[in-house]
């Protein structure tokens, strides 16, 4: 009888600072979760872990089991409600009898009564199936949690910000959880965790320490020292108890793997330790940026100059409708810029209304307040031509998600003498340049772009770009950790206890 595989998704970054709240329908990337056939014909062939476990249930002829693939974009906790919705099937997968779980899960959600939402749902599986083994793949961003490794079997995560490696991170979990069912390794594991919370804006590979650890995992992965080596350098905006850096290293334990995993994840996080000052990001005011951006915009034109509003990022939970960086860059007369996307369904409603010609004035953005740190919503008088109004169904083609479709609702763009502003009625981090191309805007032909994004951006844009200036706006994705009220972080922790 053929093997079965239960392969799952349930994956949401929460910000636990965010105003954007997250309801069961935000899943599946904003058109609802997808069960069984549909979860597999969505998925299949995509950059994504989950498309990785189907190909390797292929391999091994085993039956691929997909109760639930459901990812929603970074927001606030989601209720129990929701996370029952999401787990139960994936119980009930398990219950019904499987050989192996493979879970495509984020590793930074929280749901509004349980700060470790991966932890529970391994907790969960293994209370169902004790001896089955459970491969998992998680994002980079992972505040990693002791019930999370003592549950899993195997796991692996990213190596790439952008996040371009999904699809390897799903086949390398998956193929020793495979290996490991044929008899041919036992996967033995070694972890770490550091009270050291870096930067998101300092902790791509390109950008500080995380680099050197990267190339030390992948040097010990390819000479067959370890089977997986990963670095997590945690999520900065999930206010839990295990948010911090951590290092978890699978080796095979017939080969004398403990010992080389745990001196290969001491390794590791000791780079981390020693380096931790650089993983602080120092922003500089926002005028000044500004006006750096123009001197480069204006001296080479042909290509862009990325603004990166990096503070209202909704790739990490950004209400995506702060206008503090919208106004700089129109206030200092930046020309020939285009902006995505800024969300306000109002504002969509009324340029629908309008029509495609019409000259309409509006209270544009600053809609959300932001309580958790103490920000008022502050809308921006903008007044243009509706330009073009799309249903939002966009499909990425660039090296992120690709293939995987998202919902930016209904959509418009606002044209003024300067701009052209992408107004959505979701929430969506700019990583591809469909965002533009999607509503008739040529991003290479632009001067300036604005995006509402913090690393994600390079996916799609850096190729394309002349320069990048970081913008520091207003926002819950501030890189300043100053700005949060932690209840739940262990302390102390650097750098905010630093001395
Ligand atoms: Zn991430």
């Amino acid at each position: 009888m053929a093997r079965r595989f239960v392969i799952a998704q349930i994956k949401h970054e929460t910000n636990t600072f965010s105003p954007v709240p997250t309801p069961y329908e935000a899943f599946g990337h904003g058109a609802g979760p997808l069960y069984g056939e549909h979860a597999q014909r969505a998925l299949a062939g995509t950059n994504t872990p989950f498309a990785a476990f189907l190909d390797l249930a292929a391999g091994a002829g085993a039956e691929a089991v997909t109760p639930i693939a459901a990812e929603s974009w970074p927001s606030n906790r989601a209720s129990r409600a929701t996370f029952e919705r999401l787990v139960q099937p994936l119980e009930e997968a398990v219950r019904a009898g499987c050989d192996a779980v493979l879970l495509d899960l984020h590793g930074a959600m929280v749901v509004e009564d349980a700060d470790d939402a991966e932890g529970e749902i391994l907790a969960r599986v293994r209370r169902i199936a004790p001896a089955v083994p459970i491969a998992v793949a998680l994002d980079y961003h992972t505040n990693l949690s002791p019930a999370t490794v003592a549950n899993a079997t195997v796991i692996a995560g990213y190596k790439t910000y952008p996040h371009v490696d999904m699809y390897e991170t799903g086949r390398r979990a998956g193929e020793i959880l495979v290996r490991a069912l044929r008899g041919e390794v036992d996967p033995v594991t070694a972890w770490g965790w550091l009270p050291l919370v870096p930067s998101v804006m300092r902790h791509a590979p390109e950008d500080g320490p995380s680099g050197d650890i990267i190339a030390l995992a992948r040097t010990a992965e390819r000479e067959g020292r370890v089977l997986a080596a990963t670095l997590l350098p945690a999520f900065a905006h999930a206010d839990t108890p295990h948010t911090g850096c951590s290092a978890v290293v699978v080796a095979d334990a017939r080969r004398g793997g403990r010992a080389a995993a745990e001196e290969l994840c001491a390794a590791m996080l000791k780079i981390a330790w020693d380096r931790r000052d650089e993983y602080v990001y120092r922003p500089r005011p926002l005028a000044a940026s500004i006006a750096q951006a123009a001197r480069i915009g204006n001296g080479r034109p042909g290509r862009p100059v990325l603004l990166i509003d990096h503070c209202d990022n909704c790739g990490s939970g950004g209400a995506q409708d702060v206008m503090a960086v919208v106004e700089a860059i129109l206030e200092q007369g930046l020309e020939d810029v285009a902006i995505a996307p800024i969300r306000d369904p109002g504002a969509v409603a009324r340029m629908v209304e309008a029509g495609v010609g019409a000259n309409v004035t509006l209270a544009l953005g600053g809609k959300t307040d932001m309580p958790a740190i103490g920000l008022r919503g502050r809308p921006l008088t903008v007044s243009g031509r509706v330009r073009t109004i799309t249903d939002g169904e966009i499909v990425f083609g660039g090296p992120m998600y690709t293939g995987v479709k998202s919902h930016l609702g209904r959509s418009a763009v606002l044209a003024t003498a300067r701009a052209q502003i992408v107004v959505t009625e979701r929430h969506h981090e700019p990583f591809d340049p469909v965002i533009f191309r999607h509503f008739g805007i040529e991003p290479t032909a632009r001067r300036f772009l604005m995006l509402k994004s913090r690393i994600h951006y390079r996916a799609g844009f850096a190729p394309l770009a002349a320069a990048v200036v970081e913008c520091q706006g207003e926002g819950v994705t501030n890189a300043d950790l100053s700005v949060y009220r932690y209840a739940k972080l262990q302390r102390p922790i650097h750098p905010l206890d630093a001395a």
